[in-house]
Formats: C-alpha cells, structure tokens, sequence
C-alpha cells in the first residue's frame, strides 16, 4: 500500500530508532558516501577546504588592488592607505551602482571578472576615507549643477 507523504514521514519518525532501522539507514548512508566519495572528503577536509578558497580569493583580491593601485601595491591611489581590509575598488567615471545594477557584479566575483579580462581601465583602488570624500564632492557638484541650471528643480531635489 502506498503510503501519503505525512504518513510515511510519520511512520519515518516512528521506527527511525529501531535497531534494525538504524542498521539499514547505517548501509544506505555507506551505500551513498561509496557512489559519492567527495561528501565524505568534503566533510573530512571541510576546514581546509574553505581556508584555501579563502587564501585563494584573498589573492585575487590582492591582485587586483595591486594593479588598480600605486606602484604595483595593493594601496590607496590618493592617500596610500595599505591596510587591506579599508581598500576598495572605484569607479573613476563613477557610474558603479549602475554597473552594480547591471551585472550583478560585486566583491569576489567583480575581481575575477576583471582578472580574468586583462584588468580593463577605468577602476583604481581607493580606501574607505578616500571614497567617502570622492562621494561628497559628486553630490555637491551634483547639486551645484542643479542649482545653476535648472534653479527651478533644486527645491524637488532638497525636499
Ligand atoms: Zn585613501
């Protein structure tokens, strides 16, 4: 007789700590491991494993600071932070929410990207500090230009 999904979820529950159940479940699961040995790996390696990919991305990382930096280090352009994690990578023309946007693309996979397409211009890597200040200056020329040319849409933007 063919059992619904509940009852047989609940027949599941019942028997689950039977002896001659736990047995059999003990054989699928050595059954499943032998047709798929890299979950037992996996698992085995599982520290290691996620050191390494982030060692790798790290490079990566790296690389591409370095390149988008100053003299072949991963530093800030304007002010030559070095501090890895307070780096970033800009957008010269702006533009990176739109990109952002468009492709979907950011952290890891925006480096390998760049990587992996000869590093294209148009970034440079910029600290945190640096960035913040680039992002002021946009948004007051982006208002000033407001206020002079179309003085009628200023109070729309303030508001
Ligand atoms: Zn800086």
């Amino acid at each position: 007789m063919a059992l619904s999904r509940e009852k047989k979820k609940e027949y599941d529950k019942k028997i689950r700590n039977l002896p001659w159940r736990k047995e059999q479940l003990k054989k699928a699961r050595a059954k499943y491991n032998q047709k798929h040995p890299w979950q037992e790996y996996y698992k085995k390696y599982k520290e290691r494993i996620a050191l390494y990919t982030e060692k790798y991305r790290e490079r990566i990382k790296v690389g591409v600071y370095s390149y988008y930096g100053k003299g072949g280090k991963p530093v800030c352009v304007i002010c030559g932070e070095e501090r890895l994690d307070c780096l970033s990578l800009d957008h010269i023309n702006d533009g990176g929410a739109q990109e952002r946007k468009r492709t979907g693309r950011v952290g890891f996979s925006l480096y390998s990207f760049l990587r992996s397409n000869g590093y294209p211009t148009g970034y440079q890597t910029l600290c945190m500090n640096c960035q913040f200040i680039k992002e002021r200056a946009r948004r007051k020329r982006k208002l000033l230009r407001l206020t002079d040319e179309k003085s009628s849409n200023t109070q729309t933007y303030l508001s």
